[in-house]
C-alpha cells in the first residue's frame, strides 16, 4: 500500500479517531507503551491497558504471531483477541518498526470474516451490558444516599412532633456553645406542658398525642427560622434561640405561652397551659449547665403555680 503522505495523514486521522481499530506502540517485549482508546474496544477491557503485554490477550498462535511482528518477521497477520470469550479475528499490521526497540502497529476486526456482524453486535451487546451496568450501578448509589439522608432525618427527628429530637437539641447546642468567637448572646427556653398526665388519664393516651403535635406546631409557628425548636422528653420542650438575649427570650416564652393557650385538646373544651424557664448563655457554659438553669427557672414556675414563664436568676 503506497500512500502520499497527504493520504497517510488522512488514514491516520481515521484510525485515531475509530473507535474499533487500534493503534498500539509496544516495546520489544510487546508490552503496551501507549494506545488510542479503539484498543480498549478490541481488547473489551474497561482500563487502560498500557503497561499490559498484549500477548495476554492473544491465544497461543496470536502470540507466536506477534513476537514474529516484534522481530521484524512478518509485517502483518491475523491474531484472535479479545477478552469475554469473543475470539474476534483483529488483523495486525507493523506500520512501523524503524528501531528496534518500538513497533507502532494497528489492529482492526478483520472485516472480511463471515461473522464481522455478529461479532459487531457481540460488541455493542458488551457495551450495552456495561451501560446497564453503570446505570443499575447509579440507581443503587441513589437509592443508597436517599436512605442515608432519611437515615439522618430519622436519627435527628422527633417522629412525633416533627421537630428536633434530643440528640439533635445536643448536638447543635454543643456547637453553639464551642463557637467561643461568637460574640453574639444566645438564649434557651425550657418548657412543660402542665398537668399533662391528667389529658392523658382523663383522654387517652393518644388525644395526649395530639396535644403533642399541637404543641409542637406551635412552636414551629412560634419560631425563627434560625431558632430550633426541640422535643426533649415525654411532654418537655426546649427552643434555642440564637442571637437574642434573655429579655428578647422572656418575650418570645411569653408568646409561645400565649399561643399554647388556644391549644384545645380534641374534642374537649380543655385548654392547655405550659410553664417555661428561661436562661441566657454565660461565658463557661456546658451543655449541661444551661440546660440545669433552665431546668432550675422552670422548676420554679412550677413551684409558683404553673402556667407561667421564669427568667433563671442566680440565688443570692
Ligand atoms: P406537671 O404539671 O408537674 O408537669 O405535671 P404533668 O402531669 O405534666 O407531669 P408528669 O411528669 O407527672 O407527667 C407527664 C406525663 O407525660 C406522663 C407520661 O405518661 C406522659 N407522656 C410521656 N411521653 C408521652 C407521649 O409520647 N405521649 C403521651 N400521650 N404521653 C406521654
Ligand atoms: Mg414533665
Ligand atoms: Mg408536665
Amino acid at each position: 500500500m503506497n500512500l502520499s503522505p497527504q493520504q497517510s495523514a488522512a488514514v491516520l486521522n481515521h484510525l485515531l479517531r475509530t473507535p474499533a481499530i487500534a493503534l498500539v506502540l509496544l516495546d520489544q517485549d510487546g508490552v503496551i507503551q501507549a494506545c488510542n482508546p479503539g484498543l480498549c474496544v478490541l481488547l473489551g477491557s474497561e482500563s487502560n491497558p498500557v503497561g499490559e503485554r498484549l500477548a495476554d490477550y492473544l491465544d497461543r498462535a496470536g502470540g507466536l504471531l506477534l513476537m514474529q511482528l516484534l522481530q521484524g518477521m512478518q509485517m502483518q497477520g491475523r491474531v484472535s483477541l479479545g477478552a469475554n470469550g469473543l475470539n474476534m479475528p483483529v488483523d495486525c499490521q507493523v506500520l512501523s518498526a524503524e528501531d528496534s526497540s518500538h513497533c507502532l502497529l494497528w489492529m482492526a476486526l478483520s472485516s472480511d470474516g463471515e461473522n464481522t456482524a455478529e461479532l459487531m453486535l457481540k460488541i455493542s451487546g458488551l457495551n450495552n451490558q456495561l451501560v446497564n451496568t453503570v446505570r443499575e450501578m447509579r440507581r443503587k448509589q441513589k437509592a443508597l444516599e436517599q436512605a442515608n439522608v432519611t437515615i439522618n432525618k430519622l436519627l435527628h427527628l422527633d417522629t412525633l412532633t416533627e421537630l428536633a429530637n434530643r440528640r439533635s437539641l445536643m448536638h447543635h447546642l454543643n456547637e453553639y456553645l464551642q463557637d467561643r468567637r461568637s460574640s453574639n448572646p444566645f438564649s434557651l427556653v425550657m418548657l412543660d406542658i402542665d398537668h399533662f398526665k391528667a389529658i392523658n388519664d382523663t383522654y387517652g393516651h393518644d388525644i395526649g398525642d395530639e396535644v403533642l403535635k399541637a404543641v409542637g406546631r406551635t412552636l414551629s409557628q412560634g419560631s425563627r427560622e434560625k431558632d430550633l425548636p426541640a422535643r426533649i422528653g415525654g411532654e418537655e420542650f426546649v427552643i434555642l434561640l440564637p442571637a437574642t438575649d434573655q429579655q428578647g427570650a422572656f418575650i418570645f416564652a411569653e408568646k409561645i405561652r400565649t399561643m399554647s393557650r388556644l391549644i384545645q385538646v380534641p374534642g374537649t373544651a380543655h385548654h392547655i397551659t405550659m410553664s417555661l424557664g428561661v436562661t441566657q448563655k454565660q461565658p463557661q457554659d456546658t451543655p449541661a449547665s444551661i440546660l440545669k438553669r433552665a431546668d432550675n427557672a422552670l422548676y420554679q414556675a412550677k413551684r409558683s403555680g404553673r402556667d407561667q414563664t421564669v427568667l433563671y436568676q442566680a440565688a443570692g
